[in-house]
């Protein structure tokens, strides 16, 4: 066998003997050569399967408030700072969300997020969410997870006491690329929100987008900070270039990259549920079962915020094909 994969098994025992890779084994990770890159994902998958199982977290979400949103992340149809001509709406009535948790749940989908496009909610929109959660749990019966950008430390306890489980809140790029992304708030803005989250006790979503321009070790960066978080949840999107923003042209990642990415994010975060989430669809196409067979254990289901996606139907029939469970 050769040395680099030896590497390889010498960080997974590490790590599946309770330790953490050092950022310098990261580095040496993240640039294995293509042809060890199967080793590295077989490797990752082990490390799932060893300490999570076969269960893969099958979410859904719905876009609660669409749109017009005042930050200006580039990546972003929802910004008004660009014309994307997208559909927009207020928060949507309590009726038609509570229907869509029902559905989500009738589905077989375990966990339903409420997603809303702002920089954080007005109390007043606080309050009608407070209300549309406390329907959702007397009508529905779901585990309600939350999405609603910057919210304070009193905020974040009544989404605790309400039973909302976990709340998402992306880091979104690495802190060296951050100011390449966003320019209406900062890095220590979004880790300000995630450390929050954390000290109320709810339980932390928190991951980023993959293919804005930034660098195979800005990546990493982003995975060693998120691993420092230590979140229950990280999702990792692929950028979908969205018209009419600025990254509308931005080249599309290798699906070897995202599958490194992929990988190596496992390395760091080995209990995490790692979602695949944005993207998986266009990028990963026929080979989505590669990324739950190479560190992913997680899925959103059923469409993102601005596109479409696979039906809970196909993905629950995937998921059982490749002889894991949901
Ligand atoms: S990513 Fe969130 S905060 Fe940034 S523009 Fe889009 S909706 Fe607004």
């Amino acid at each position: 066998m050769n040395s680099e994969r030896e590497f390889i098994i010498s960080c997974k025992d590490k790590i599946l003997s309770g330790y953490n890779i050092t950022v310098q084994e990261a580095e040496k990770l993240v640039n294995v050569s293509d042809e060890s890159l199967q080793f590295l994902s077989d490797a990752a998958n082990e490390i799932t399967r060893k300490i999570s199982g076969n269960l893969v977290d099958v979410e859904s979400l719905i876009n609660a408030k669409k749109g017009k949103c005042q930050e200006d992340c580039t990546f972003c149809s929802q910004s008004a700072f660009y014309k994307s001509g997208i559909d927009t709406y207020k928060l949507l009535p309590s009726d038609i969300i509570v229907q869509n948790a029902k559905m989500s749940k009738e589905d077989g989908v375990k966990s339903f997020c409420l997603v809303c496009a702002w920089r954080g909610p007005t109390q007043s929109d606080f309050s009608q969410i407070c209300n549309i959660i406390e329907e959702i749990n007397d009508k529905v019966g779901i585990e309600v997870n939350c999405s609603l950008g910057f919210i304070d430390e009193s905020m974040a306890m009544q989404l605790k006491k309400l039973g909302v489980k976990r709340y998402n809140h992306n880091l979104e790029a690495s802190r060296s690329f951050f100011s390449k992304i966003c320019t209406t708030h900062t890095y220590d803005d979004r880790m300000n929100t995630n450390r929050i989250v954390k000290k109320v006790g709810l339980e932390l979503c928190c991951g980023g987008i993959i293919g804005m321009g930034e660098t195979r070790m800005q990546r990493l960066e982003l995975g060693l900070d998120l691993a420092n978080l230590s979140p229950e949840e990280c999702p990792i999107n692929i950028l979908v270039p969205q018209k009419g923003t600025p990254l509308e042209i931005q080249p599309r990642l290798s699906l070897s990259e995202i599958l490194r990415t992929i990988a190596v994010f496992r390395f760091l975060m080995p209990k995490t549920i790692l979602k695949i989430a944005g993207g998986r669809e266009v990028y990963l196409s026929s080979e989505q079962e590669k990324a739950l067979l190479g560190g992913a254990n997680g899925i959103i289901t059923g469409g993102y915020l601005t596109i479409g996606g696979n039906s809970p139907v196909e993905d629950f029939e995937m998921i059982s094909k490749i002889g894991l469970e949901a």
